[in-house]
Order: C-alpha cells, then structure tokens, then sequence
C-alpha cells in the first residue's frame, strides 16, 4: 500500500476519489499525512473537542454536585370529578359555576398539585400521606390551610419557593378571567411574590373526562431552593 505523500501537482487514483475540495488542496499543498481519508478531510481544529473533553468534565462534575444540594423541582398532578350544586374552589378561591369539584377536602385541584409538586420537590411524599382522605379532621377543609401547612413543612427542611409553574385543564367556566385573583390568594398564603407563580389554563377541545365536563385535571412543577 502506497503510504507517501504525492508531490505537488500529482494526484494518485486513490487520491483522486477524494472529491472534497480541502482534501485535495491538502494533498497538493503536501500537508496530507495519512491514507485515511476522514483525517485527511478534517481541519485541525475538529480535534480541539478531544483535547477539552477531560477539563469540560472535570468542571462539569463539580457544578452538578453543588447544584444538587441546593435546587430541587418537582411535579404535581390531581384530578377531581364536577357535580352538579357544589362549590367550585379553584386557586384558592371560588369561583361561581352550576359544578364543582367534588372531594373530601373542598377539592382546590390546583392547590392539590401545588402541594404535591412541593412536597415531591423536598422527597416528602404526597398530600394524601399527610393529609388523609380518610381523616375526618380534613372533611371539607379549606386547602389553603393545606398548602400552608406544606410550606411549613419544607421550610423546616430549610427549602423556600423558587417558582411555580402550573396548568389548570378545565372545559368550562373560563379560569382565565380569575387567574389574576388565584395569584394575589395563592401568594398570600405561601408568602411569596406573585410574580413567582404562573397559572395557566387549557380545555381539552372536548376531548375526554374534561372536555365532556366530568371532571378537572391539573398539573404543577416547582423549584425550590436550600440556602
Ligand atoms: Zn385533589
């Protein structure tokens, strides 16, 4: 096998399936070093990312660890059934509707997730394991009392609030006029700025168990954070 390197203005029949323009010019230019054709195509600095990769990782390592011990997040999720003659509590407040969600507490499903997006953030389980259906000390409970009762428990933990995020799904009424007022009731009782709370709202396009108005459905995530 014909290992050298062609002179200046000679292209061998190996060399001359190289149809890539650098390759060529680096062959004629008499810098090509090898038969291989991927090293003889690649610029030198395709190879800088080899050289760097023990540093990225080494840095990258220690971020990550110190990262862990300060930043959580977390994921809720709840569903309650509607029904016909009930108070329908949502965000903290109330909100006026023929339905509404039925539970043993008064059935907040987005305070239910914000607390279970909470609680999961700080590996402390679920609203049901602290809070029991089964109790009747929770029978018709404001959930507010819940959610404050869930900040408590973490800042125990030494966490507070970073931010929520959170998705009401919901045929009708329309959350979107009351969103405003959930946030101003939902800051209040975790005592935290407005700002760091996101409600956002959605039907199903009549799709499913929301969109036939059967139930409502939310969703929360959450990050907090240890000092
Ligand atoms: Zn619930």
């Amino acid at each position: 096998m014909d290992t050298t390197v062609p002179s200046k203005g000679i292209i061998t029949h190996r060399h001359a399936l190289h149809s890539n323009r650098r390759c060529r010019n680096r062959i004629r230019a008499g810098k090509a070093k090898s038969d291989i054709p991927i090293i003889n195509l690649a610029p030198n600095w395709l190879f800088l990312p080899f050289v760097l990769l023990p540093r990225r990782q080494k840095y990258g390592h220690h971020t990550n660890s110190k990262m862990k011990l300060k930043i959580r997040t977390g994921f809720g999720y709840d569903v309650h059934q509607l029904q016909e003659g009930l108070d329908f509590w949502l965000g903290g407040i109330k909100i006026p509707h023929t339905h509404g969600a039925l539970g043993h507490s008064d059935a907040d499903v987005l305070i239910h997730v914000i607390c279970d997006a909470l609680l999961g953030a700080a590996n402390m389980r679920d609203i049901g394991f602290h809070f029991s259906d089964k109790d009747p000390k929770y029978k018709g409970i404001d959930s507010k009392i819940l959610l404050k009762e869930v900040v408590q428990l973490l800042a125990k933990e030494g966490y507070e609030i970073g931010n929520i995020d959170s998705t009401v799904c919901l045929q009708e009424p329309k959350v979107n006029p009351h969103i405003p007022t959930m946030k101003t009731c939902l800051a209040e009782v975790m005592g935290i700025p407005e700002e760091d709370i996101s409600i956002k709202a959605t039907t199903t396009e009549q799709l499913g168990f929301v969109g036939k108005k059967e139930g409502v459905a939310a969703y929360a995530t959450v990050l907090i954070v240890k000092e």
